[in-house]
């Protein structure tokens, strides 16, 4: 199973969190840097970094995470319409972004599955997971997990990864084997493992 939000707290991934935001942002450039995640905009913090200043941030982010073709899975809390914005107009292959956390609408969903965008869901997600799908077929699965232990992690995502098979009419071998493949193509960039090659 693949959980798109575990994968990338790693060491040698770059954690971004709108809600320790720094003035700038210091990219990293050292070897083996796989991956950013929880670059974002938030909306709950615009009292301690403006909005403008999070778009600024995370254009700033994406555009490094392009150049360098490395994936960003990005955070997003009531600032769809400027996320999406902001996709629109960098343009990025398919699969190099995923939507961590996706609350969004269907109608959302689409337009991501247009610009490429993966669309990763945890247990909190509330709507339907068959329309969301037949909108993006880039879906991942995630934990929503914020506790330490790896046994009710796995747990979680074992039920979650249940759930989502049967309302999406697939076994759960069927769901697994489509999520790795969305994951193979979110994580197979050139600077993957032992850096560039
Ligand atoms: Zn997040």
């Amino acid at each position: 199973m693949f959980d798109c939000h575990c994968h990338f707290v790693t060491d040698n991934a770059l954690c971004f969190s709108a809600e320790l935001l720094p003035d700038r942002i210091e990219l990293p450039v050292q070897y083996g840097f796989i991956g950013s995640s929880e670059a974002g905009l938030d909306s709950r913090y615009v009292d301690r970094t403006s909005m403008e200043k999070q778009v600024e941030i995370l254009s700033e982010i994406l555009e490094y995470a392009k150049n360098e073709d490395i994936p960003v899975s990005l955070h997003c809390v009531r600032a769809t319409g400027r996320m999406v914005q902001l996709i629109e107009k960098m343009g990025f292959g398919k699969c190099r972004l995923m939507w961590h956390g996706f609350t969004g609408s269907v109608e959302t969903a689409a337009v991501l599955y247009r610009l490429g965008v993966i669309v990763s869901i945890g247990p909190r997600f509330g709507g339907d997971v068959g329309a969301l799908y037949r909108a993006n077929r880039f879906l991942a699965l995630e934990s929503d997990y914020e506790g330490t232990s790896k046994a009710d992690h796995d747990e979680i995502m074992k039920r979650h990864y249940e759930n989502c098979a049967g309302k999406l009419g697939m076994s759960v071998g069927e769901l697994e084997d489509m999520c790795r493949e969305t994951a193979k193509a979110f994580t197979d960039y050139k600077a993957a493992g032992t850096g560039k090659n």
